[in-house]
């Protein structure tokens, strides 16, 4: 009889739809009984040796053994990719219509092992002296040179000694050899730092209290994720807080996802203030070897909170017993690069169901799924509706930009802003003057009577092209001229709109000489700190006015803030999108948020050129579900989501290729079964060219999961890149 012979499926990290399957190695002897599941290993492939891991195994071979080859070696003692994370990573390219080698990556530490990009501990040679009465031949004077060192320091870095004593790495091992000192590997963590303030845990309010409990509830029970749709203000921070605190006590690690780590300085304090030096926080601004110490310092149990943006969803604690989305409405959580473009809520689902974990979603605007889903009962909808200390919403006030227009005021700032924002002079209170730039330079605005240019055939604004000066729609393949007049109102004042942040802040200047500006957009914000410099300018009072795009509208906490100013707030209802209401919505709801956070009240004054929309006016009163009641029902209408998936196939490269294979994928859909209802396009995507490449898509609306049919998408000219984009954000 003979033994059973194992072979190791590995997955290898080339990024290539061709090879992205289990190949299969035989295990070398040195290796038997030790190789397991998630272990990185270092393989041959074609004329390479690179990177793999072990997925799983078979006692079957089913390639022919004269092309067998062997496991070269392991790259780590132990597996690292947990049995869960294997889970996921399946469930990520299957769901995502995507590469598990990608998929896998996600899993694994920062950097290589092999290749490029290779990281390691940081590890130092320390030298200690033990025994200095070495005999020592005459000639060794380097040596003496290093032990005169030692004989003053006791302890020192080897790279340190040997660069003093003028001596080579070779001397210093002798005078190990001879026994005179003892030399020591030690691993140096590259720390990372957080501002420390004092932070007591606070006495929650009843409505607080009940929320915990329900968490509490459903974490030790039937573990239903918690929507916690608390007011901006409503304590929802120190709600997490307390959590977490309870699942450190049971020995397990959190993970609190935040959209944007730079905007949250003041958040993360508070999370360092209550856990110590048991928290990680991954940002981007950290170093691969910074990024490498903390994913091992995780994998290794020794972190009990990791904070992160959403790659940190993927953090590998050993024991997960909770995930927080922090502000889940919010578009950074979705992944726009990649094959697996994942958005970050539904993979918190997933690894919660597969670790067991609680899932908290928290926001004061949740995004329509979620809140679907929690009106089905798929979620716990837990509320919070009333800011902490019986605090006040601030006062919300709708400014009509085409009257101001009209009595002769053309300039950016309306009368009762600008008002308002000369009676800061003098006081310590502070402003926040939103500029809402979102796609204002792509559709077209009469400024005499707000109409937008529109599609005759789909319910969206239309684009302007440059390039060859035409209105398009992105959903079908119409265009038109840009009319002279107005089609409404026939006023020559049909315009791109837009001004940008440097502009308002220039104005800003000429006008209140006296007020000092700070400004937070993409273009100040590029150098590393920059975002917690001009932060720390405002919350120290230096400044008393911030300007900026979105980034000022998520999260900020600043109690002196009474006057929050928006400009051309609803100009992202004409972003050709099916979620530009819900956006604009929320956006309006965030600002408005930042005012009146403490002692004195707030006010929010809010320019429009349609006061009337539903967004604008259900943001004013502070109502979502008014908001949410007559959004769904236009989604119900058109069968969108979340009534739908919608599935983006974007192809990309030289023109005629393009065309062709946008072509091709229509053809395939339709043969397998594919309703032609539920195509939209194909047609060129509104940027239809990018990078000097063409770039055609095709929209599905779907009411089951396309997922396992867009796996086997037809081969196309292999000049164009097809991207499938699941639950896509934006179709641009
Ligand atoms: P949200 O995230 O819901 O907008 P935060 O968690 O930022 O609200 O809380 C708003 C403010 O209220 C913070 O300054 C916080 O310290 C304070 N706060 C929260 N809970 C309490 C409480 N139970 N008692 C007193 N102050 C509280
Ligand atoms: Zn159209
Ligand atoms: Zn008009």
């Amino acid at each position: 009889m003979q033994r059973e012979v194992l072979y190791a499926g590995v997955i290898v990290d080339v990024r290539a739809e061709a090879v992205d399957r289990i190949f299969q190695y035989s295990i070398p002897d040195k290796l038997a009984g030790k190789l397991e599941l998630g272990h990185r290993v270092l393989v041959p492939f074609g004329h390479r040796r690179v990177e793999g891991y072990v997925v799983e195994f078979s006692g079957e071979l089913e390639i022919s053994a004269d092309r067998l080859k062997s496991i070269i070696r392991l790259l780590d003692e132990e597996p690292i990719i947990l049995p869960a994370q294997m889970e996921l990573a399946r469930w990520l390219r299957n769901h995502y219509v995507g590469l598990l080698s990608e998929a896998l990556q996600f899993m694994l530490p920062p950097g290589n092992r092999y290749g490029k990009e290779r990281v390691g501990f940081k590890q130092q040679q320390m030298v200690t002296l033990v025994n200095p009465d070495v005999e020592l031949r005459a000639n060794a004077t380097a040596q003496r040179r290093m032990l005169e060192i030692l004989l003053d320091k006791g302890r020192i870095l080897a790279s340190e000694l040997v660069k003093k004593a003028r001596a080579s790495y070779s001397s210093l091992e002798s005078l190990a050899k001879l026994g005179a000192v003892q030399i020591e590997d030690k691993v140096l963590e590259r720390k990372v730092a957080w501002e420390p303030v004092s932070d007591p845990t606070l006495v929650l309010t009843e409505e607080q209290t009940a929320a915990l409990r329900e968490i509490n509830k459903e974490r030790k029970g039937s573990r239903r994720p918690v929507l916690l749709h608390g007011v901006t203000g409503s304590g929802k921070t120190e709600i997490y807080l307390q959590a977490i605190a309870e699942v450190i006590k049971e020995g397990r690690q959190a993970i609190v996802l935040v959209p944007e780590i730079a905007l949250t300085p003041q958040m993360l304090s508070r999370f360092g203030a209550r856990f110590g030096d048991r928290i990680s926080v991954l940002h981007s601004a950290l170093s691969l070897g910074e990024r490498f110490d903390q994913w091992w310092k995780i994998y290794n149990g020794d972190v009990s909170v990791v904070i992160g943006a959403r790659s940190a969803v993927f953090a590998p604690t050993p024991n997960l017993g909770l995930i927080v989305v922090d502000e889940e409405h919010e578009g950074t959580y979705k992944q726009e690069q990649g094959s697996i473009r994942y958005v970050t809520r539904d993979v918190a689902e997933k690894r919660c169901e597969l670790t067991g974990a609680q899932l908290i979603l928290g926001s004061a605007t949740p995004s329509l799924e979620s809140y679907h889903r929690a009106l089905k009962g798929e979620y716990n909808l837990v509320q919070l509706t009333k800011r902490v200390e019986e605090r006040p919403l601030p006062a919300v006030e709708l400014v009509d930009m085409r009257r101001e227009f009209e009595e002769g005021n053309r300039t950016m700032l309306s009368g009762a802003l600008r008002e308002a924002i000369a009676g800061l002079a003098g006081t310590e209170n502070q402003a926040i003057i939103l500029i809402n730039r979102r796609g204002y330079s792509t559709f077209v605005l009469c400024r005499e009577c707000g109409h937008v240019m529109e599609c005759p055939n789909c319910s969206v604004s239309l684009t302007w092209h440059r390039s060859d000066n035409r209105l398009h729609c992105h959903y079908c393949l119409h265009r038109e001229v840009l009319p002279p007049n107005c089609p409404r109102c026939a006023s020559r004042y049909l315009r791109q709109f837009g001004v940008g942040s440097e502009q308002v802040q220039s104005v800003l200047n000429e006008e209140f000489p006296e007020l000092r500006t700070v400004r937070l957009d993409s273009d100040t914000t590029r150098r590393k700190g920059a975002h917690q410099h001009i932060l720390k300018e405002f919350a120290s009072g230096r400044a008393q006015i911030l300007i900026g795009t979105q980034m000022v509208a998520k999260g900020l906490d600043f109690p002196n803030v009474t006057l929050v100013g928006v400009l051309s707030a609803d100009l992202a209802l004409n972003f050709p999108d099916i979620r530009a209401s819900e956006r604009t919505f929320q956006l309006l709801t965030q600002v408005a948020g930042r005012s009146g956070r403490g002692d004195l009240p707030g006010r929010v004054i809010v320019q429009v050129y349609e006061p009337n929309h539903f967004a604008v006016q259900c943001a004013q009163r502070h109502d979502y579900t008014g908001f949410y009641r007559q959004e769904i029902s236009f989604r119900r209408k058109l069968n969108y989501p979340p009534f739908s998936q919608l599935i983006r196939i974007l192809c990309s490269g030289p023109a005629e290729e393009t065309k062709e294979a946008a072509l091709t994928i229509e053809r395939f859909l339709l043969s397998r079964g594919v309703s032609r209802d539920n195509i939209l396009g194909p047609a060129p995507a509104p940027i239809d060219r990018l990078k000097g490449r063409y770039r055609w898509q095709l929209v599905l609306k779907s009411e089951e999961s396309l997922s396992e049919l867009l796996h086997e998408l037809p081969a196309v000219d292999p000049e164009v890149r097809v991207i499938v984009d699941i639950d896509p954000l934006f179709l641009m």
